[in-house]
């Protein structure tokens, strides 16, 4: 077993740059890679003002650039297979990937589909990806997915019931520019959903199961407890829970936008090497089922999981209650908090108490966690194992509000 200090491992892109100004650096940032520049971007966010002068400032320097506006919410896995021959025609340097998680996760996926061909299916699960894949810039417009530092993408297939991810190494972009001046436009909602999920980011990865590393047989896409992510996962917590009901209620507090996209980097840094993994799990079928953003799924389920994992792991979630500002000297106390703290912030930004205020019948509740425990990249790394009982005791206290 992992002594004293444990076991880490960073896998970020190259270049990463935050704050305020920072979408600059895209044009020159762009050129390093070439002057084909193929741009994935959601339509709505296409006729945005900073997306138009972005792309004239590409222009500008002398780059060819193509827009590509079918991404789809959900990303279903049939769109993507005619993006990328779209993209495979115009034979990109490399990819610009603008707009939420959606945006990014498409480009992702067509930076593959160009690089290797096959269809999507080829590369389901980990590790499935053979080589490197088209350069890709990532510009996150909201705060949340930290898809523009992961491995990973996520799509839905209407054969598997729930959404799948393709996770790899070689798709852990070659820039994230995080700029919150592009976050200033979202929504309430879309601010609440992409922000819970980045808290959800940073609390999964903290309290991920720690995992053996044996000889032979690559490192794991997710390696579970991290050193490196400790640190990026708390300062991720200390950042977001603060600011993000203010996000929420004024989308345009600066200051408060700032916080969350930094905290939302810092949770994308964090979980990019460890994974994250119960409320993942369970919100791809519930995701599926509901047809509800992926952020309210995660933020609805947080507090029922981590109330599980107290009696399991309650120093580190003291550590977090720390991080959120408790002063409980008790672990036992401090455990307990932390998660009571968790839950005020969902219901403080609005996101449902339980499963049936979703529209989750109780009868589906064993057919939610038989499909959760197929997504094994997340199960595997929870601190609670993979046993069916007790996915279905958390299941029927958030169907229930009962914490
Ligand atoms: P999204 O990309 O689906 O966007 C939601 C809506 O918000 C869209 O209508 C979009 O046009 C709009 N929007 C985005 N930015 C805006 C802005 N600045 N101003 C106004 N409107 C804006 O939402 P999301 O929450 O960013 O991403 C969710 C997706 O990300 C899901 O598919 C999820 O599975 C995926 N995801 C991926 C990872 C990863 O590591 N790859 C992690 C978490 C989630």
């Amino acid at each position: 077993a992992a002594a004293a200090a444990g076991t880490g491992t960073l896998r970020l892109p190259p270049r990463i740059h935050v704050g305020y100004g920072v979408r600059s650096q895209i044009p020159p940032l762009l050129a390093e890679h070439g002057s084909r520049v193929f741009a994935v971007v959601d339509p709505f966010l296409a006729g945005s003002p900073h997306f138009v002068e972005l792309v004239a400032a590409v222009r500008a320097q002398g780059a060819d650039v193509e827009v590509h506006t079918d991404v789809l919410p959900e990303l279903p896995v049939g769109s993507l297979t005619a993006s990328g021959a779209a993209a495979r025609a115009f034979a990109p340097d490399v990819v610009l990937a603008y707009g939420g998680g959606s945006s990014l996760d498409a480009a992702k996926l067509i930076a593959l589909l160009v690089s290797h061909g096959g269809a999507l299916a080829d590369y389901y699960g980990e590790n499935n990806v053979p080589g490197p894949v088209l350069p890709i810039v990532a510009v996150p417009t909201t705060a949340g997915t930290g898809s523009e530092v992961t491995p990973v993408a996520v799509i839905s297939d209407p054969d598997q019931e729930m959404k799948i991810g393709i996770s790899s190494p070689h798709l852990v972009p070659v820039a994230a520019v995080v700029d919150p001046e592009l976050t200033l436009g979202a929504p309430p909602a879309v601010t609440a959903y992409a922000g819970i999920d980045a808290l959800v980011h940073a609390l999964e990865s903290f309290t991920a199961a720690e995992l053996p590393i044996g000889w032979g047989g690559r490192l794991p896409v997710f390696t579970g407890q991290n050193l490196f992510a400790d640190q990026l996962a708390l300062e991720a917590v200390r950042r977001i829970a603060p600011s993000l009901a203010r996000a929420v209620a004024d989308g345009s507090d600066r200051e408060a936008r700032a916080e969350v996209a930094y905290g939302s980097l810092l949770a994308g840094m964090s979980f990019g090497p460890t994974g994250t993994h119960l409320s993942h799990a369970l919100q791809y079928p519930i995701g599926a089922i509901t047809k509800t953003p992926h952020g309210l799924g995660t933020g609805l389920m947080i507090p029922y999981v981590l109330q599980a994992c107290v009696p399991v792991i309650p120093e580190r979630l003291a550590r977090i209650g720390e991080a959120l500002g408790g002063v409980e000297a008790d672990p036992w106390v401090a455990a307990q908090d932390a998660v009571d703290r968790v839950a005020a912030l969902c219901r403080a930004i609005g996101i449902p108490l339980s499963l049936a205020e979703i529209g989750v019948e109780h009868d589906q509740l064993e057919r939610i966690a038989d499909l959760a425990l197929r997504a094994r990249r997340l199960v595997d790394i929870s601190p609670l194992g993979s046993d069916r009982q007790t996915l279905l005791t958390i299941l029927e206290a958030a169907h229930a509000g009962d914490r």
